[in-house]
């Protein structure tokens, strides 16, 4: 018995939504029961494309994290179920019975990741089902990973040592938010983007953006320095939420700039102004 898992790299997700589409094409008004009864053509997102700002107005950098249901092992959409309408197969996919799982409305609100949608004409909760019913017939993979141009999609058995997703969860995937509250789910991703620390300096005196400053951010142990480029930006990409660093911009001739930040939010300042020595 396979063990399945999916690696989502947003790094190489380019919002193509061929995934979506694919899902889309699998579900709506076919049935494949048992495992699913047809995904109604609107207002489901079984393979969700959520593109995530960070940052502010003008330097806004944007990733997409394709969500769809996370498989999760100890799944709170299987504990507000009655009579054993969601059940967790020995693979691991997490599945909505179509029959037991009628007018339990209240698995949608029950999922943290929003992934449970609402049949108003079938009054049936329903979700992602990793197309269980092609892999029961023997196929590798769900249609969303087998249509994704990228490969930002990667599935497959855990318990092979060779398989790609399991090397792909060896470098490094981590849980989605809220995930880590212990709701093991088989859905990891790589390169989700950390906190951004961004500005741009500027020399008043000759109103100028103040190209090659140097910026070092220091804190967390370690200290890293940019040079400010031809538009006088600088950034620092990726970085652990919640730590404290300093900030400083040296460029001869000017006044060091310095401040003190925390990484609980995106930092980012439109306008450092640099004063003459
Ligand atoms: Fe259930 Fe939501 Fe977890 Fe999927 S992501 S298993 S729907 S709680
Ligand atoms: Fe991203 Fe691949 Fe889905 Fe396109 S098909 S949106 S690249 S995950």
């Amino acid at each position: 018995m396979a063990k399945y898992a999916m690696v989502i790299d947003i790094d190489l997700c380019t919002s193509c939504y061929a995934c979506f589409l694919a899902c889309k094409d699998e579900h709506c008004n076919q049935a494949h029961l048992p495992v699913t009864a047809a995904q109604p053509h609107m207002g489901h997102r079984w393979m969700d494309i959520k593109d995530v700002e960070r940052g502010k107005s003008a330097r806004v950098k944007v990733a997409t994290f394709p969500i769809p249901c996370m498989h999760c092992q100890d799944a709170p959409c299987e504990k507000a179920a009655t009579d054993h309408a969601v059940v967790r197969r020995d693979d691991g996919i997490v599945l909505i019975d179509p029959l037991k799982a009628k007018g339990q409305k209240q698995l949608v609100d029950a999922c943290p990741y929003n992934a449970i949608y609402w049949n108003e004409e079938e009054n049936l909760p329903q979700k992602c089902t990793l197309c269980a019913h092609w892999l029961d017939q023997g196929y590798k993979e769900p249609r969303c990973v087998e249509v994704c141009p990228t490969q930002a999609l990667t599935f497959g058995d855990l318990d092979d040592p060779d398989s790609e997703v399991r090397k792909k969860m060896g470098q490094g995937a981590v849980v989605l938010e809220p995930g880590d509250k212990g709701l093991n789910p088989l859905v990891t991703y790589l390169n989700v983007p950390g906190m951004l620390v961004a500005g741009t300096v500027f020399c008043p005196d000759v109103q100028e953006v103040a190209r090659d400053a140097r910026v070092t951010l220091s804190g967390n142990g370690t200290a890293q320095s940019v040079k400010a480029n031809g538009f006088g930006d600088f950034e620092f990409e990726n970085l652990p939420r919640g730590r404290e660093y300093s900030l400083k911009i040296e460029l001869p001739g000017y006044q060091p700039w310095e401040t003190t930040l925390t990484t609980n939010e995106h930092w980012v300042e439109g306008r450092i102004q640099l004063a003459r020595q």
